[in-house]
């Protein structure tokens, strides 16, 4: 299969899950998550019609941003940044979606008004307790959320996550509620916005889709396994 097959195909399920979930396709974004894989993979997608790819290491999405941005093609932070690599992102990111610290976004701010650049974030929520993924605790997200309205260059969009690894369909559904929870808890203290829920990967798109995703962060299903590196 090819890129362009497979991205038929995963838009195909997801519009599906969509409508098995009684929702309007257009409500979910594919983001197509580009790391490890070439600037070639990454074309055949571009030509598919895609233009803003997911990508977890700030080096690794600066070296293609600056291959491919003058082509049109921009690139979504997914992964941990440290805000010693804030100035990075700040020249170069079309959006942030794990933006997990309120230091981070400090660091962000100050990068971003120097470069004149405003950025859209996504705050990530670490849903699944596991001390190996990043993201705020849920009990959070408030005090988080009504901090960042004070950062003029971050357009604070919503929250991601990502759920446990696991084969137990109900504690990954638990996660995806969680960051629901934490939504509407944040629109309530501040009122409405905080739109995008970021959440679903390539082995749990559908079930995050049942529970009010509005953007899947799909790679291998794409772009098949990562070389091994
Ligand atoms: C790698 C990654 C994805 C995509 O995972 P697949 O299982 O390959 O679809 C999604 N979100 C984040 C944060 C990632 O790091």
């Amino acid at each position: 299969m090819t890129v362009t097959q497979n991205l038929a195909r995963v838009r195909a399920d997801i519009d599906d899950a969509c409508l098995s979930a009684g929702r309007d396709p257009g409500e979910v974004r594919l983001l197509p998550v580009s790391k490890y894989h070439d600037a070639a993979a990454i074309r055949e997608a571009h030509a598919a019609g895609y233009v803003l790819f997911g990508e977890n290491k700030v080096q690794e999405l600066v070296a293609k941003a600056d291959e491919l941005g003058p082509e049109g093609i921009g690139f979504a932070v997914i992964g941990h940044v440290q805000t010693n690599k804030a100035r990075d992102v700040a020249r170069v990111a079309t959006e942030v979606q794990s933006l997990d610290s309120l230091r981070l976004a400090e660091a962000l701010q100050r990068r971003l008004e120097a470069a004149d650049r405003r950025l859209p974030v996504l705050v990530q929520v670490n849903t699944s307790g596991e001390s190996a993924k990043s993201g705020i605790r849920p009990d959070e997200a408030v005090e988080v959320a009504r901090a960042l309205s004070s950062f003029d260059r971050l357009d604070a969009r919503g929250l991601m996550t990502m759920a446990v690894n696991s084969p137990d369909e109900g504690e990954v559904a638990a996660c995806f509620r969680l960051l629901v929870d934490a939504q509407a808890r944040i629109r309530d203290a501040v009122g409405g916005g905080w739109d995008e829920l970021s959440m679903g990967m390539s082995g749990d798109f559908r079930v995050a889709i049942r529970e009010g995703s509005t953007c899947v962060r799909i790679g291998t299903a794409i772009f098949g396994p990562r070389p091994a590196a």
